[in-house]
This record gives C-alpha cells, sequence and structure tokens, in this order.
C-alpha cells in the first residue's frame, strides 16, 4: 500500500511539474521581447507602445512621421535609443499626466505640468534621437513647463539627440517656462546635443507677476551640458519677471541646501532672445548663457557664444517671429533622398519671412522586400527592404491577412467583421492570442487530471487503511 502511495505522489508532482512548464514555456512571449532586448518601433502605431510600457527599453529601427497621430506625452522611466532615426512632425498640444514640484528664484514651489514628447523624464535615458519639426503648442492656466525631449528631467541622460522645431507655450498661471531640449529639470545631464529651435513664450495674464523662463538647453534648473550647439530664436512677452538665456533661463540647485558640482562645458549658443518685461520693478535676465544664477557651483569652461539681448519696450503686442495676417505664402516643397529629409518651405509674399515644415521621410530604392513580422488576422505585418544605393535599412507595413470569403448564400460573416470594435484589437505584444487558449486548455487538462488523481489516491489510501 505505502508503495501505491509513494508512485501516486510521484505522478502528481509529475504532472504540476508538467503543467507549469507548459505555462512558462508560453507566458515568455507574454512578456514581450527575450531578456535585454529593447522593443523594436518600426512605424508611428508602434509609438503606442511607449505609451503603454513607460518603464520599458525602446529602439527606433527608421524613421517615423508623427503627421497623422494624436502625441499625449508619455511620463517616462525607460530607455529609447532613436537609432540615429528621426521622429518627423510630432505635435504635442496638451502636458502629460504627472506633476512634480518646481521652485521659483525665491524657493516657492508650485505643482507642475509638463509637455514635450515626454512630459516627466526620470530615471531615464534618451539617446541617438532627431527630431525633427517638432511643433509644441500648449496653453495652460496651470504652472507649466514645456520643452522637446521633455517637459521635465531629473536623473536622466540626454545624448547625441538632434531638435529641430518650434516651442511655445501660452500662459496663464504664475509659473512657466520654455526650453529647447528641457523645460525644467536637474541632477541629470544633456551631451553632444544640436538643438536649433525657435522658442515663443507669452504670459496672457497681465494682472500677476510671474515667474517666467526661457533657455535654449532648458529653461531653469541644474542640468549638465557638455559638448552641445544651440541656435535660438525666441520671442517672450512677460508681464512679470523674465529669465532668459542662451542656454539657461535660470540656474538653481534645488531643493533650497541642495549640493551639487555640475558643469556646463563645451558648449556654442548662437542666436537672439526677442523680449519684453512689463513691471514696476524691472530686472530682466536676459545673457548668452545664463539669464541668471542663483547658486554658483558648476564648472564652466570651453563654451562660446554669438548671442543677442533684444529688448523691447512696447508691451502692447505679444512678440512672435511672424506678424503678418493672411495666408499669403509662396510654397516650395523639396523631396527628400538618401541623406536628406524632404520639407516644405513657406515664404510670406509680403515680408519675406521664411520657415520649413511638413517634413517626409529620406526617399531609399529598394528592389525587394524580407518579411521580418509575419501579418496575422488581427495585426499589420513588417517587411526590410536595404536601400540598393545607401544600403540603409528601411521597413514597410504588410496589411493584415484577410479571412477567405466562403461562399454561402448570405454574407453574414462580413456584418460581423465590420461591427467589430477597433479597441478590442490586440496590441503587438498580446499578438499571440492562440497560444494564450492553447495554454488555458492545458492548464485546465492539467488541473483536472491532477484533481482526478489525488480524489484516485485518497479513495485508494482509504481503502487500504480500512482493509487493515
Ligand atoms: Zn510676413
Ligand atoms: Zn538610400
Amino acid at each position: 500500500m505505502k508503495h501505491l502511495k509513494i508512485k501516486g505522489i510521484m505522478i502528481l508532482v509529475r504532472f504540476v511539474l508538467a503543467a507549469l512548464t507548459v505555462a512558462s514555456v508560453c507566458m515568455i512571449p507574454l512578456t514581450g521581447n527575450a531578456e535585454g532586448e529593447p522593443v523594436k518601433i518600426y512605424s508611428a502605431k508602434d509609438m503606442e507602445l511607449i505609451a503603454k510600457n513607460p518603464d520599458g527599453d525602446f529602439v527606433l529601427m527608421d524613421d517615423i512621421d508623427m503627421k497623422d497621430v494624436s502625441w499625449k506625452p508619455v511620463d517616462f522611466t525607460g530607455t529609447l535609443d532613436g537609432n540615429d532615426h528621426a521622429i518627423l512632425n510630432l505635435n504635442v498640444t496638451e502636458t502629460s499626466e504627472a506633476t512634480r514640484v518646481t521652485y521659483d528664484g525665491n524657493y516657492k514651489t508650485y505643482d507642475t505640468y509638463f509637455a514635450g514628447l515626454f512630459g516627466v523624464l526620470e530615471d531615464a535615458e534618451v539617446k541617438n534621437l532627431i527630431l525633427k519639426g517638432i511643433n509644441v503648442n500648449v496653453e495652460k492656466d496651470e504652472p507649466c513647463f514645456v520643452g522637446s525631449v521633455a517637459g521635465f528631467c531629473e536623473k536622466s541622460r540626454i545624448v547625441n539627440c538632434s531638435i529641430e522645431g518650434i516651442i511655445r507655450l501660452d500662459a496663464n498661471s504664475k509659473m512657466f517656462g520654455v526650453g529647447g531640449i528641457v523645460g525644467y529639470g536637474g541632477d541629470a545631464s544633456i551631451t553632444e546635443t544640436d538643438a536649433d529651435v525657435t522658442l515663443i513664450c507669452i504670459d496672457h495674464d497681465k494682472e500677476n507677476r510671474d515667474e517666467q523662463f526661457m533657455g535654449g538647453g532648458y529653461s531653469a534648473g541644474y542640468i549638465d551640458v557638455d559638448k552641445c550647439s544651440i541656435k535660438i530664436d525666441g520671442y517672450d512677452s512677460d508681464h512679470g519677471y523674465v529669465h532668459d538665456g542662451g542656454l539657461v533661463g535660470m540656474y538653481i540647485l534645488y531643493p533650497l541646501g541642495n549640493n551639487y558640482a555640475g558643469y556646463i562645458n563645451n558648449t556654442r549658443v548662437e542666436g537672439m532672445i526677442t523680449f519684453f518685461e512689463d513691471n514696476t520693478d524691472r530686472r530682466a535676465y536676459c545673457k548668452d548663457f545664463i539669464g541668471e544664477v542663483m547658486n554658483w557651483t558648476y564648472e564652466y569652461v570651453g563654451n562660446s557664444s554669438d548671442f543677442t539681448r533684444n529688448e523691447i519696450k512696447d508691451y502692447s503686442k505679444d512678440l512672435l517671429p511672424h506678424y503678418c495676417e493672411g495666408n499669403d505664402y509662396t510654397k516650395e516643397t523639396v523631396e527628400g533622398s538618401c541623406e536628406e529629409y524632404g520639407y516644405t518651405l513657406y515664404k510670406c509674399n509680403e515680408c519675406g519671412y521664411s520657415y520649413k515644415a511638413d517634413y517626409t521621410m529620406k526617399i531609399h530604392t529598394v528592389d525587394s522586400w524580407e518579411t521580418v513580422i509575419e501579418p496575422t488576422f488581427e495585426e499589420e505585418g513588417m517587411e526590410e527592404g536595404t536601400c540598393k544605393l545607401c544600403g540603409a535599412k528601411t521597413y514597410r507595413s504588410v496589411p493584415v491577412k484577410e479571412e477567405e470569403v466562403i461562399e454561402e448564400p448570405e454574407p453574414v460573416i462580413e456584418n460581423i467583421e465590420i461591427t467589430e470594435p477597433e479597441e478590442q484589437k490586440p496590441a503587438v505584444k498580446e499578438k499571440n492570442g492562440g497560444s494564450d487558449s492553447l495554454l488555458g486548455i492545458f492548464v485546465a487538462v492539467g488541473l483536472v487530471v491532477c484533481v482526478a488523481l489525488t480524489v484516485a489516491i485518497v479513495v485508494v489510501l482509504i481503502r487500504g487503511r480500512r482493509r487493515r
């Protein structure tokens, strides 16, 4: 009897082990990619993956055109490797969800909102990324800082990025700012990064004396900077206190009493900030590198500038890069090539002001395509091609598989397909729905067998005892 009992237990243990093995094999694809591998971003649609997993690791496989995609800034604690690819035409019109405390020059605190590609960056890294034609245009009644890469940046690194675009904030609060790369932050670094930015900050709250910040790198805080190049064209209209710098609006270690040995080195600043400061006790900080320095604890070597402080005394009209009303523009479209992005050049026929917008992808020549992701009935696939002129890898999507239409007298099936709600489409990561249901069956069968065996063993044991 004892022998039977041990045998029963052994079988039970084997079944449990088998069930666990099946479960673990099925689970691996559910957690995404293999260990340590970043999630590959091929298309604008894939950018949603960053929002769904904001502490993940991501790599761009190709340039991404965000022209027709709405983007809500993500509060991000992961890594993004642009892989020397560009995100084109990113439009940002709202702030992210998270708030963080910011400090003005009197260490007064404000719960503040942020916008950019990312809202809040913490313990994060963004590298090898090009932002081409980014257009941040935010209106906010609460304290708010905006930038291109991020509105807020702490304990994070921005490395080898290139930014070109317009960043604008229309503010209606007492604390706000606009930065070419980051809005506000500290204990972080920006390295080997170029920004060519038009910055616009308009204070709509004329009655209150508010704190306003603008910087071609970042508008306020204590972010380290090395080997960067900033081209700034800034426009700042403020009925309060202006803190503007070609690189940093106000350098401030926060919170009060913080010790930090930072650096601002080997950086070039070019451009102009046009501003007014409308108040009765004017002091207007506006300089080539740092508008106002609160605490001087940083290294400062190898920097140079060609910067103009353009102060305006007429407070009646908000300052903008261009004033002509109407739409009398000449448009010139320039095609992309293997090396360059395409764009449209808009030129005002009244005053000659011109700007580039509507960037288009590089154009490569590919003869043959290879499948890298098979399409399914729910998800598009992806094909990879190699340009025969420059050797660059490029990708294109493959439409979802279509179900074969079975000829029936009434095509009821098609109707059912059409009414299926779109948002129920599983995300790329969850695309192995088949193995999910397989897993369910395995587990269920395993459980039934386990229960049956347990019952059998118990019955055998009880009978054995009775016999004794
Ligand atoms: Zn004009
Ligand atoms: Zn090419």
